[in-house]
C-alpha cells in the first residue's frame, strides 16, 4: 500500500523527499495540474533574467529555518541562493506598479511627509485619516473597502490591494 501524498507543491515535494529519506519507497504523488512547483513558477526571460511568479524569498529564523537551509543544502542548491541583507536596497525598497509605472513607495520617515507618487498627497495624511474616520458599524466588508473607508482610495488602490494580491495571491475587494 504506498503512501498517497496528494498536490505536487512545495510542501507535497517536500514530504515526499522527507519519505524517500526514511526509506519509504512506496510513495504516490498526485498533482492535478501537468506541472509540479505549485505556486513555485519561476520564468526565465530571454535575456536569462528570472521572473518569479509566485513566491521569491525564504526568511530562514530559527528552526524551521534551519531545516529549510538542510534541505536546501541536501538538494545542491545552495550556491542558487542570493542571500540579501537587511541594509540592502533590495530589502529597503519597495516598487510598485501603477498607472504603467514602476514608483517606489515610501520607505523612510521624513518620505511619509512628501508626496510621492503615485500619491497625490503625503502618505502620512492618508494615515491621519484613520483618526478623524467616524466609527460605522459594517456587517462585513472586505480588506479593500475597510481600508478605503479608513485611509482612502489612494491606500487602498496602490498598498493594500497590491499587498493581497503579492502575498496571498487574492483580491483585496472580495470577501474572505
Ligand atoms: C504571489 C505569491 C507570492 C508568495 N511569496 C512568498 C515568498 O516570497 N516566500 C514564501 O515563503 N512564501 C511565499 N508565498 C507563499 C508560498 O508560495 C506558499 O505558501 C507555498 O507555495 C504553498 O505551497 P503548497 O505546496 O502548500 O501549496 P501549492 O503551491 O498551492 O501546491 C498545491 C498543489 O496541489 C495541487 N492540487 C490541489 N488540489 C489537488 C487535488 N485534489 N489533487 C491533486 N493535486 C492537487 C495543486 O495543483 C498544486 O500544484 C507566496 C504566495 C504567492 C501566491
Amino acid at each position: 500500500m504506498p503512501t498517497v501524498i496528494l498536490g505536487g507543491g512545495i510542501s507535497g515535494l517536500t514530504a515526499a523527499y522527507y519519505l524517500l529519506k526514511k526509506n519509504c519507497t512506496s510513495i504516490a504523488l498526485l498533482e492535478a495540474s501537468n506541472r509540479f512547483g505549485g505556486w513555485i513558477k519561476s520564468n526565465k526571460q530571454k535575456n536569462d533574467s528570472i521572473f518569479e511568479e509566485g513566491p521569491r524569498t525564504i526568511r530562514p529564523r530559527g528552526n524551521p529555518g534551519i531545516n529549510t537551509l538542510n534541505l536546501i543544502d541536501d538538494l545542491g542548491l545552495s550556491e542558487n541562493i542570493l542571500p540579501i541583507k537587511n541594509d540592502s536596497a533590495v530589502a529597503r525598497n519597495r516598487m510598485i506598479y501603477a498607472g504603467g509605472e514602476l514608483h517606489s513607495l515610501p520607505n523612510t520617515f521624513s518620505s511619509l511627509l512628501k508626496v510621492q507618487k503615485p500619491f497625490s498627497k503625503p502618505l502620512l495624511m492618508h494615515l491621519l485619516q484613520d483618526l478623524v474616520t467616524k466609527p460605522k458599524i459594517v456587517k462585513d466588508e472586505s480588506i479593500y473597502n475597510f481600508t478605503r473607508r479608513r485611509f482612502g482610495d489612494e491606500v487602498a488602490e496602490y498598498l493594500i490591494s497590491p499587498l493581497i494580491r503579492g502575498i496571498c495571491a487574492g483580491n483585496a475587494q472580495e470577501y474572505f
